[in-house]
């Protein structure tokens, strides 16, 4: 016979009882804050690194808004004015009412026009030009967290994956100071991208870095999409409906030179 450590073992008719006492204590927290792991402290000073006006929003946005609300600076550098339709001051303007909307203040968004880097899916961009441009950021703003795409770039766009590329190169040339962290925003399956939505709560249990969206949150991100309006097409709606990266953020932390990935 075991040993009695003096612990009380309920019975199992205590089980029900015990369900409904923590379904109600969780009730009193609705809607749930989903940022209590805070892999990234409170007030950190986070430059979040995007390729194209409304990027921000399509896969950033439960990020931003739980860092904002963790009262952290937040900056948001676009290395392209999203022109590729010719549209740069109208995308550019839509971004800004974004940021807005989001909480960004209009002093933390940097847009980067340069002839290296058009907003256009077969152009690889220039590594040394993309982190070039993000290392100065980094420096100028003293950031001590750094959020962009990872290998994948979500969508596979060259640009997104681009800007990876960069941010690459300067973690292993060793560029970024010790104290700098890197966070990746996880590419998912086409399947959990577009249905992923539907395991969050699960991610939120088995994933060490990760942001969710509250309610509001979700309405917040919708406001600011419509906010893109030359971008605001069908199947964008229904992105914003069904993605993922509307309900939650997944990241690969970069650390030593090396990836980690606590999660499944
Ligand atoms: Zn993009």
């Amino acid at each position: 016979m075991p040993p009695n450590l003096g612990v009380k073992i309920p019975g199992p008719m205590s089980y029900p009882a015990q369900g409904v006492k923590l379904f109600l204590t969780q009730a009193r927290e609705f809607p749930p804050q989903f940022n209590r792991s805070k892999f990234i402290k409170d007030k950190s000073k986070v430059l979040v690194v995007t390729a194209h006006p409304d990027d921000e929003c399509m896969f950033f946005a439960p990020t931003i808004l739980n860092l904002l609300r963790q009262s952290c600076h937040v900056y948001l550098l676009c290395l392209s004015s999203g022109g590729f339709y010719n549209e740069s001051s109208i995308r550019k303007e839509e971004l800004r009412q974004s940021c807005k909307i989001l909480g960004i203040p209009a002093g933390n968004l940097i847009i980067i026009e340069h002839s290296q880097l058009p907003d256009n899916p077969e152009v690889k961009w220039s590594r040394l030009k993309v982190s070039s441009i993000i290392l100065k950021y980094v420096r100028h703003l003293s950031a001590t967290v750094v959020i962009s795409f990872d290998q994948s770039g979500v969508s596979g766009h060259l640009n997104h994956i681009a800007v990876y590329d960069g941010l690459e190169s300067l973690i292993f040339k060793g560029l970024l100071s010790e104290d700098c962290e890197v966070y990746l925003l996880k590419s998912v399956f086409l399947f959990q991208k577009y249905l992923g939505f539907l395991i969050v709560p699960l991610l939120y249990m088995c994933v060490s870095f990760s942001f969710a969206s509250t309610f509001h949150d979700v309405k917040t991100i919708w406001k600011s999409m419509k906010e893109h309006k030359s971008q605001f097409v069908w199947f964008r709606k229904l992105y914003i409906v069904f993605s993922q990266y509307v309900y939650m953020n997944t990241f690969i932390k970069c650390q030593n030179k090396t990836l980690v990935q606590k999660d499944m």
